[in-house]
C-alpha cells in the first residue's frame, strides 16, 4: 500500500509511492483542491497536464449539495471525469474556517442541512459518506479545536478525535478506501506529540496532521509538525492537511511529510500572483506590460509555452477569465515540477533541501 522508495541521509526526506484503487501516488505528492469537485477554472485534461496525480474533495461539501447527483454518476471518478487518486476530506476543518453554524458533542457535529433538516455528522456517517463517494484516501472524522483554545478545549478535542478514530476503523466497509487517522493536539508540542502516539497505534493505513494553518506562527506551525511526526511511525505514509504554500513545502518534505494539500497556489493565481525564479510576482504590476517572456523562462506548462507575460498582464487587467486560468496552470505546475524533481532527487541520493518553489 505505501512503499517507501529512498530516504535522504541528511533530513527526514523520502520518496514512496501510495498505491490506491486509482493508481500511484508518488511521493511527496501535491494534492490541488478540488473543494466542490473541481479545482476552480480547471478541467481533467489540464490537471493531467499539470502533471498532478492526485486531488482532494471535501465530502462535506456534498453532504450539503450533490449527494445524489454523485450516487447516480457511479461516483466522484465519474462525477467529475478523473481517473486518477481521490482524497476526501472530512470536512471538520472546512467547517471551523467557514463560520459555519453548528453544535459539537461527544456524537459528532449537528448542524442543519440546506432544506432546514436537522443532521448528525458522526464518525460512521462521515466515512459512509466518504466510501460511497468512491474516495480512494478518507479521513476519520476529527474534532478540530479553533486557533488559541484553551488546554481544556485541546484534550476534549484529543479525546474526541481518538474515540472518532476507534468508530471510524469499526464502521469501515469499503475495501478500495484507505484510511487516515488524524492528529490534533493545538499549538502544543507535548500534547501534539503524545496525540499521535495515541493515533498511531490504531490500524489506520495513514496519517493526517490537522489542525493547522489555521493562522498561527509559521514558526508554531513548524514545531507542531515536527511533533506530530515524532509521535507517528516512520513506515506510514503522512499527510500535511491545508498547508502547501511554495514557502513552505522544502521545509516539510524535509520533516518527512509525504503529502500535501493546499488551496493556496490556485487562490493566488486568481488573485493575479505567479510563483517564479524562486519569488512571488504580481502579474498586475505595469513592468509586466509589452513582456515578451513567458511567466518563467523553462517552464514547460502550456501557460508559459503558448503565451507571453504580457498577454496574461493584459488579460488580468482585462478581466479575462483565462488570465485566471493561465496563471492557476503555471503556479499548479511549478508546484508539481518542483515536487517531481524533489522525487528525483530523493531516488538519486542528491536531494538538498531547496528554499522554495
Ligand atoms: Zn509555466
Amino acid at each position: 500500500m505505501f512503499r517507501i522508495q529512498a530516504e535522504d541521509e541528511r533530513s527526514g526526506a523520502r520518496a514512496g509511492v501510495l498505491r490506491t484503487a486509482h493508481g500511484d501516488l508518488e511521493t511527496p505528492a501535491f494534492l490541488p483542491v478540488a473543494t466542490k469537485g473541481v479545482v476552480k477554472t480547471l478541467t481533467p485534461d489540464e490537471l493531467r497536464s499539470i502533471g498532478a496525480h492526485g486531488i482532494i474533495v471535501n465530502s462535506f461539501h456534498f453532504l450539503l449539495r450533490g449527494r445524489d447527483a454523485v450516487a447516480k454518476a457511479g461516483g466522484i471518478h465519474e462525477f467529475m471525469n478523473w481517473d486518477r487518486v481521490i482524497f476526501t476530506d472530512c470536512g471538520g476543518f472546512q467547517l471551523i474556517r467557514k463560520d459555519f453554524s453548528f453544535h459539537l458533542s461527544d456524537e459528532g457535529m449537528s448542524f442543519k442541512l440546506p432544506d432546514g433538516t436537522p443532521y448528525l455528522l458522526d464518525p460512521s456517517g462521515s466515512l459512509r459518506l466518504q466510501e460511497e463517494m468512491g474516495s480512494d484516501v478518507a479521513f476519520s472524522l476529527d474534532d478540530c479545536p479553533q486557533l488559541g483554545s484553551s488546554e481544556k478545549r485541546t484534550l476534549l478535542s484529543m479525546e474526541r478525535t481518538t474515540t472518532w478514530a476507534k468508530e471510524s476503523l469499526v464502521a469501515r466497509e469499503s475495501e478500495n478506501t484507505l484510511l487516515f487517522g488524524i492528529v490534533q493536539g493545538g499549538g502544543d508540542a507535548e500534547l501534539r506529540e503524545d496525540h499521535a502516539r495515541t493515533v498511531a497505534e490504531l490500524e489506520f493505513d495513514g496519517f493526517g496532521i490537522g489542525g493547522l494553518g489555521l493562522g498561527e506562527p509559521k514558526e508554531t506551525t513548524m514545531a507542531m509538525v515536527e511533533a506530530s511526526l515524532k509521535g507517528l511511525p516512520s513506515a506510514s505514509p503522512k499527510h500535511l492537511l491545508g498547508i502547501g504554500s511554495p514557502d513552505d513545502l522544502g521545509h516539510y518534505v524535509s520533516a518527512g511529510v509525504d503529502i500535501f494539500d493546499s488551496a493556496f497556489p490556485a487562490r493566488n493565481a486568481r488573485h493575479g500572483t505567479f510563483f517564479a525564479d524562486g519569488e512571488s510576482h504580481d502579474i498586475r504590476k505595469r513592468r509586466f506590460e509589452g513582456v515578451t517572456d513567458p511567466l518563467e523562462k523553462g517552464c514547460r506548462c502550456y501557460a508559459c509555452g503558448e503565451f507571453t507575460a504580457g498577454y496574461i498582464h493584459h488579460l488580468y487587467r482585462e478581466k479575462e477569465m483565462l488570465a485566471m486560468r493561465l496563471l492557476s496552470i503555471h503556479n499548479l505546475a511549478a508546484v508539481e515540477t518542483w515536487l517531481a524533481e524533489t522525487r528525483v532527487s530523493l531516488r538519486e541520493g542528491t536531494f538538498s533541501r531547496p528554499v522554495r518553489v
